[in-house]
């Protein structure tokens, strides 16, 4: 099951091109999905830009030093046998800017963000369906 992860407002505060406040149960849910097969796809707006040279590999690195283990980042290597479309392809997206994706505001933080109490138990029955393999 390939699911794609935002970065900011997703999995930590909005901060860009810092790294902000990690949002509660993100890091425990992704590698709990990881432990189910998910794929991880981070899909975000972020890029090693001339502006902001390390904006993508910091928010790489965060991940990976956090246990998360990534499929692919802003791309899906698996689908580029079936079509040439520029969008990733993925079962599921999480993103705070997804419309109907339950946010929470948490004290401190610039901007809600995903309720991973939420979003974390449904992606979790969805893997847990075997529906996507
Ligand atoms: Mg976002």
């Amino acid at each position: 099951m390939f699911v794609g992860v935002d970065f900011d407002g997703t999995i930590v505060d909005h901060c860009f091109p810092d790294m902000g406040e990690p949002v509660p149960g993100a890091l425990k849910w992704l590698k709990r999905l990881n432990g189910y097969g998910a794929k991880i796809i981070l899909f975000t707006m972020r890029s090693n830009s001339e502006m902001f040279t390390t904006a993508l590999s910091d928010a790489v690195a965060y991940l990976e030093g956090n246990g998360v283990v990534l499929f692919a980042v802003n791309e899906n290597p698996a689908q580029k046998t079936w079509t040439t479309s520029p969008k990733v392809y993925a079962h599921l997206y999480i993103d705070d800017s997804a419309f109907g994706c339950p946010l929470i505001h948490p004290k401190g933080f610039k901007r809600p963000c995903v309720d991973w109490s939420k979003v974390g138990p449904q992606v979790e029955s969805l893997c847990l369906s075997g529906r996507w393999g």
